[in-house]
């Protein structure tokens, strides 16, 4: 008898990959879609005041004071809200709570990789739709009695780029026997007539999930939020419940709602951000990228003459960190977050010194 037929049960999965988190100071960081700017004030000024007695405690067991922040802010209730520990762990919630059929779940080709890697992990059914030439998502590609789920980020990532609130309501409306996820992490960077929240209203079959992580300046933070109908976040909460020990943690909920509470913060940021990509969209241009018109805090170029690799490695060699994926259909082109002002003149710079110029 074999000794290690164990091994035939052990997990088979491909662990989502995340950018680079090299640890020496002075390197310029613009891979992993982190925000240039630090949080509110407001929560610093919680930070200050935090008194480490408090930590004896456990916190609130469903986050409130941050759901009904969230929730004032929307103008929902706070039935329609749910707040977990980064918008990963939303989505694996709800993936977990919604995607329990024998029908595949459906999402494009090109999105963000955490999809498949839950859908793998969950034993969960699913397939994929290629995007265009373009990057473009074609609704029709999701229309389906057949399917088990839909799931999309709105704007896209890796691609940056964005479908209308009326393409959400067509995939909606061919979708009425199963739930859709929208993933909006991107959404404060679009332009108007993008944010579909307020279809949650008109649809109760759709999840819109956000996250503090990249429009708030705080990953590090780990919170992330859903918006839906009473009875879908219901079912989320049962199934967050039935693994309570990973509650928000107390200074995460109070530094959330600090956040929340400074909207012409929050503002200003966004409006630095989308100054600054535009402005490099531009020189990328100019250099000869091809630049897709970005509706979220990072560029996907590509250049017609030079291996978007050796770019991706010079650059590295430089210090500066952006994102390649070695991947069909993209391996062509580098997703740039967008940083300071600063940290982008550098960038440029090197771009132009890799092509000698
Ligand atoms: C960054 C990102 C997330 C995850 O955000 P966290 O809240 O930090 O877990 C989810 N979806 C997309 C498309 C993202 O880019």
């Amino acid at each position: 008898m074999s000794e290690q037929l164990w091994r035939k049960n052990l997990i088979n999965i491909t662990p989502y990959v995340a950018g680079e988190q090299p640890k020496s100071d002075g390197i310029i960081k613009l891979n992993a879609n982190e925000n240039a700017y630090p949080p509110s004030p407001k929560v610093r000024e919680i930070l200050d005041r935090a008194k480490p007695e408090d930590m004896r405690r456990y916190p609130s067991a469903d986050a409130g004071p941050l759901r009904e922040a969230l929730a004032k802010r929307a103008g929902l209730s706070v039935d329609n809200v749910f707040v977990s520990n980064g918008s990963d762990d939303v989505l694996a919630t709800a993936f977990r709570a919604f995607f329990n059929s024998d029908k595949p779940i459906v999402y494009p080709d090109i999105t963000y990789s955490f999809y498949p890697v839950w859908c793998d992990l969950l034993k969960i059914p699913s397939r994929t739709v290629p995007v265009n030439e373009d990057f473009r998502i074609d609704a029709k590609s999701l229309y389906g009695e057949g399917n088990g789920g839909v799931v999309f980020a709105n704007p896209n990532a890796p691609t940056s780029l964005a479908e209308s609130r009326e393409f959400v309501k067509d995939v909606l409306e061919h979708n009425k026997d199963c739930i859709v996820i929208v993933d909006q992490t991107y959404v404060d960077f679009a332009d108007d007539g993008i944010d579909s929240l307020d279809l949650i209203k008109e649809y109760d079959n759709l999840l819109i999930t956000h996250t503090f992580s990249k429009s708030r300046s705080m990953a590090g933070m780990r919170i992330g939020e859903a918006y839906g109908n009473a009875e879908l976040i219901k079912y989320m909460l049962a199934v967050k419940d039935s693994y309570n020990s990973y509650p928000v943690n107390r200074l995460s909920i109070e530094t959330g709602v600090a956040s929340v509470q400074d909207e012409e913060y929050f503002q200003s940021t966004l409006r630095k951000v989308i100054t600054t990509r535009e402005n490099v969209s531009r020189q990328l241009k100019e250099l000869g990228f091809d630049v897709p018109k970005s509706q979220t805090n990072f560029l996907f170029a590509k250049h017609p003459k030079y291996a978007a690799k050796d770019i991706f490695e010079f650059l590295r060699e430089k210090g500066i960190y952006i994102r390649y994926f070695n991947k069909p259909r993209i391996d062509d082109r580098l997703r740039i977050t967008i940083g300071t002002d600063d940290e982008m003149a550098q960038m440029i710079s090197q771009i132009k010194a890799f092509m000698g110029k």
